[in-house]
């Protein structure tokens, strides 16, 4: 990635503006190279971009598409947040975290409140405790990779505990394919959970930057432009092929023209590049294709009350259109939201689920009728806005051998590069995994002309 003076610049194109693809465009231009960014959305941020509901109170509402908190330990986020002259106004928050189960809402925010949850015995509890122990001192995640997540969670927990929590919690994130996910997903779970605790700090606080995420993107947008990143906006990139044939430069098409790069670099999901890029071979497009992903539709919702202050609501029970309840205000100030309370209501569903293709309305009025079965006090004429978001592909499932069945960072196509959330192997999908795989895909892409050489 270095050149010497005098050189011209070669001319990269980063597609897709999510935390990724932001990341890689700035650090690709900070190293003196000519950077395009395409974005599909009209506005950045991908995952984490933001999004306005409208209040006909109160007026325009704007904050995440999808909740989100940093973690003390994120250092990666903050790393980033702190090159964006956010970092020093961080709000650092100990929330609350509630149980469904039973019928009954209970506070679980502390150890304590743990070993006093009515639905499971004292044995149960200890086993469950140790689990989450153990599997925090685990350090290699190769051997857990290979083992059904089941197995593991059975043989350290017992199938009561495994009935009674964990079965439901993996029904939460992964529907039915958590049958077929391995021990790696659990373990990276805990592993994340207990970072803050490693790093020897010793509250979990979640951090939020005043303005949420927009103000993140804005930013990002602003230090772009400033190391003179060019950003297309409301523009997906419809095809990427060789110039000509055995040539390395690529034409980046777009529907207004195209771009001639020396490098191309996907950071969509890997079905994107299978997709857009008709020179990969028969075997790399096989594993652009096979790695299938969880998505989600996610109710945001603005009440004129708050349900019940925790910041994340566990559900248990079986059958509910939703998997957690996330009360944003219980975290954010409520003047960050016109005086309103936010509440997230997320199922995690494969694109195929019927919630895919439910209206709007439909999707509403199933929400809200759950929500008064699980709060008494909850009434639907306090509910100032409702939109919902439905992503196709938002983490890839952990399969077992996940490690193994990755597609390539440098493939067979001179200059065609792809690297993605699916390379995030031994985390969960989160913003600091994100930036730490874009942190070294582009360290890495530094002392390798151009090509990946490893990420870990
Ligand atoms: C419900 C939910 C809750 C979450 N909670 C948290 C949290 O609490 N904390 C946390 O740290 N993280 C959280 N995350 C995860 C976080 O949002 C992601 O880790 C991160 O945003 C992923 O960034 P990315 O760039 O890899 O992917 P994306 O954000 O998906 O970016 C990919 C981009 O590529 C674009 N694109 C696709 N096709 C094309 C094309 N043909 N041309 C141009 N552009 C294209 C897409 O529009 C998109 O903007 C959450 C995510 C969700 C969905």
């Amino acid at each position: 990635m270095t050149r010497t003076i005098g050189e011209r610049p070669d001319q990269w194109a980063v597609v897709g503006g999510g935390m990724m693809g932001l990341v890689i465009a700035l650090r690709l231009a900070e190293a003196g190279h000519r950077v395009a960014l395409f974005e599909a959305s009209p506005i950045l941020g991908g995952l984490a971009a933001p999004w306005t509901l409208d209040d006909p109170e109160v007026g325009p509402v704007q904050w995440d598409r999808h909740y989100h908190v940093t973690l003390l330990s994120d250092s990666y986020t903050r790393g980033v947040l702190r090159d964006l002259d956010v970092e020093d106004s961080m709000q650092w928050v100990e929330t609350k975290t509630g149980f469904h189960a039973g019928d009954k809402l209970v506070s679980m925010s502390n150890a304590l409140e743990y070993l006093a949850l009515p639905s499971m015995s004292p044995i149960d509890k200890v086993r469950l405790a140790a689990t989450i122990v153990y599997g925090s001192r685990v350090n290699d995640w190769r051997a857990l990779e290979v083992t059904p997540v089941e197995d593991w969670l059975t043989k350290l927990s017992g199938r009561s505990a495994f009935e009674q929590l964990w079965k439901p919690l993996l029904e939460a994130k992964l529907g039915d394919a958590w049958r077929e996910s391995s021990a790696a997903f659990i373990w990276a779970t805990i592993q994340r959970l207990y970072a803050a605790r490693k790093s020897g700090l010793k509250k979990e606080m979640f951090g939020y930057v005043p303005g949420g995420y927009g103000k993140v993107v804005e930013r990002f947008e602003q230090k772009l432009a400033s190391v003179g990143v060019t950003v297309h906006k409301g523009t997906p990139v419809r095809e990427v092929r060789s110039v000509a044939n055995g040539q390395s430069r690529l034409r980046v098409k777009t529907d207004d023209g195209a771009l001639i790069a020396d490098r191309v670099l996907f950071t969509t999901t890997p079905r994107v590049v299978a997709r857009l890029c008709p020179e990969l071979e028969d075997q790399e497009r096989h594993a652009f294709e096979q790695i299938a992903y969880q998505g989600v539709v996610c109710s945001s919702l603005v009440l004129d009350r708050n349900l019940a202050n925790y910041y994340l609501t566990y559900l248990t029970e079986r059958g509910l259109p939703f998997t957690a309840v996330v009360e944003m205000t219980a975290f954010i100030d409520r003047h960050e939201v016109g005086g309103r309370h936010l509440v997230y209501l997320p199922r995690y569903c494969p694109a195929d689920h019927e919630l895919f293709r439910a209206s709007d309305e439909e999707v509403q009025e199933r929400f809200l009728g759950a929500l008064e079965r699980l709060y008494p006090d909850f009434d639907r004429s306090g509910v100032k806005a409702f939109r919902t978001s439905r992503v196709a592909e938002v983490f890839p499932l952990p399969v077992l051998g996940y490690s193994k069945k990755l597609p390539p960072l440098t493939t067979s196509v001179p200059g065609l590069l792809a690297v993605s959330s699916a390379h995030i192997v031994n985390g969960t999908l989160n913003v600091n995994d994100t930036v730490r795989v874009a942190e070294r895909a582009a360290r890495s892409l530094a002392f390798s002309n151009g090509r990946f050489i490893v990420l870990d």
